[in-house]
């Protein structure tokens, strides 16, 4: 799976978050994230218990229905185990060292003690590595699920009212969809499996574990499941974890809900107010990156989830804009996949002026598709100096703009890879970007979509800073309904967002 996206920005730089393989991603897929003071203030469990009572928790104050979920378990990206205590996940300046291990890290004694039925295992595993590298998320957070596993199992947790504080759940793992079969028939998964397996007995012990095909089972289900969590801004994946309930939501390419997190709390949003957010056959999220072609979208979903979609926005022929070429004549899209036309070998005429389009030019748009395709699944351009890359990536803008409509994924995903590479002292330019991949974003983003919110404003913040108040207090206040909505108007981002529209508004 292609990982690409942004996150949040110290001022005037633009960086990107990766997105990881079989994750289900909250994380927004942004074009660009340009909020110069994201980072002065973002610096910022359920188990299945039998009998538990409380199910999620409901946020009331809000005028749309929002549903809370807690994680049966969940661990620190590899990157993130200095930056975020390991129980809260919370991002306190003076993080404290657990004293058994000296590699844990707490916001003080509570959160260690809250942790301690996750890090008890990990302490002891841990304090044996002496310097040795801690092992990658899929070691730990396996290794967590296991552990409390075990624990249910046993039988212990029945014993101890505060096993999962506050983690409630309407089943338990095992009845967790898991695709067992295929998964144990996919060489490239059971592959996946044994390294994880080795490293995960090497680590805690072979006695700490349960049997090997009890592992496995449980590695589908968390495999298949899980999610990212975001940190709290909503603009960058900070860890994974397994919530029971939330993945009882099915996926769709044109969600009518996300999910965002603060620490391990993870949040289901609608997205519009016609949501009946407690109805699973009609509630969905994405599970993947949105800002793909429906091509790319049913590789990533069959790969890791093993089904094909068919959700509204697969089966919607308009959708085929995306890989559309450029009408020599009109300069219209013309769309070359789907009903109306093949790529194969075949003219194709154009809807709008009735101006025949030859098949080679058909194939070269399809060609110019796969070629941007491959060089950035490559990451070619990280291998370049940023000014390298950035007079290569415009060249290609340039010559592609005759072939491909800019309404094109690929054509846009070049946008997206030259806008980190802009100066931030080109702000026309990086205006420019911004405005080209706007009408791209509107076709993968359902309205008031975080990403979709996120850009608009990056939109407004670059229209403030060229003096262009009209359209900046246009652009933020578009993003400012949205974030207020989806988010709730005391959320960190409608906060940074009404800042923004202030200073716009004070031109
Ligand atoms: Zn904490
Ligand atoms: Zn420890
Ligand atoms: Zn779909
Ligand atoms: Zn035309």
């Amino acid at each position: 799976m292609a990982a690409h996206g942004i996150t949040r920005t110290p001022a005037n730089e633009l960086a990107t978050v990766e997105y990881p393989v079989g994750c289900r991603m909250p994380v927004t897929e942004m074009l660009s994230e340009w909020c110069g003071d994201h980072r002065s203030e973002a610096a910022t469990n359920s188990p299945t218990h039998r009998g538990m009572s409380t199910l999620v928790g409901m946020e009331s104050e809000s005028p749309v229905e929002r549903l809370v979920f807690y994680p049966f378990a969940y661990a620190l990206l590899d990157d993130e185990l200095t930056n975020y205590c390991w129980y809260c996940l919370g991002d306190e300046e003076s993080l404290k060292k657990c004293s058994g291990c000296s590699r844990a890290q707490f916001c003080g004694k509570k959160c260690q003690s809250l942790g301690w039925k996750d890090h008890k295992i990990e302490c002891k595993a841990l304090k044996e590595l002496a310097g040795k590298n801690i092992p990658d998320v899929e070691v730990r957070l396996l290794g967590r699920i296991v552990a409390r596993h075990q624990t249910i199992e046993s039988g212990k947790a029945d014993k101890d009212p505060t096993f999962y504080l506050d983690h409630t759940s309407r089943r338990t793992i095992m009845e967790l969809a898991c695709h067992t079969e295929k998964m144990r028939q996919d060489a490239q998964a059971w592959r996946k499996f044994e390294s994880i397996y080795e490293r995960l007995t090497t680590f805690y012990g072979q006695k700490a574990l349960a049997d090997k095909d009890t592992v496995f089972e449980l590695h589908c289900r968390n495999y298949i499941n899980r999610h990212a969590i975001s940190d709290k801004a909503y603009l960058k994946e900070i860890g994974k974890g397994l919530y029971l309930d939330l993945c009882a939501y099915d996926h769709s390419c044109a969600p009518n809900t996300i999910y965002s997190c603060n620490g391990f709390i993870a949040t289901l949003r609608p997205l519009s107010s016609n949501v009946n957010i407690h109805d699973t056959t009609t509630t969905f999220y994405s599970y993947i990156d949105l800002f793909a072609s429906k091509e790319q979208r049913k590789r990533m979903l069959k790969e890791t989830w093993y089904f094909d979609c068919q959700c509204s926005r697969c089966s919607d022929d308009t959708e085929h804009v995306l890989t559309s070429a450029l009408c020599d004549s009109c300069k219209k899209p013309l769309c070359i996949f789907g009903s109306r036309a093949t790529a194969h070998a075949q003219d194709t005429t154009c809807p709008n002026c009735n101006t025949v389009c030859s098949k080679e030019r058909v194939m070269e748009a399809v060609k110019t598709m796969r070629f941007i395709d491959r060089i950035l699944e490559r990451n070619e351009f990280d291998l370049m100096s940023t000014a390298i890359a950035r007079n290569f990536l415009s060249d290609l803008l340039t010559r592609y703009a005759t072939i491909l409509s800019p309404v094109n994924i690929y054509y846009c995903r070049l946008i997206q890879a030259i806008i980190p590479r802009i100066d931030s002292t080109d702000q026309e330019d990086l205006l420019g970007y911004h405005l080209d991949a706007l009408e791209c974003m509107k076709v993968c983003y359902p309205l008031n979509h975080p990403a979709l919110a996120f850009h608009l404003m990056n939109i407004g913040i670059l229209c403030t800073n060229l003096n262009k108040k009209e359209e900046a207090t246009d652009y933020l206040t578009q993003s400012q309904s949205m974030l207020n909505f989806v988010l709730g108007d005391d959320h960190f981002m409608s906060n940074a967002n009404r800042k923004h529209l202030d200073r716009a508004n004070a031109l």
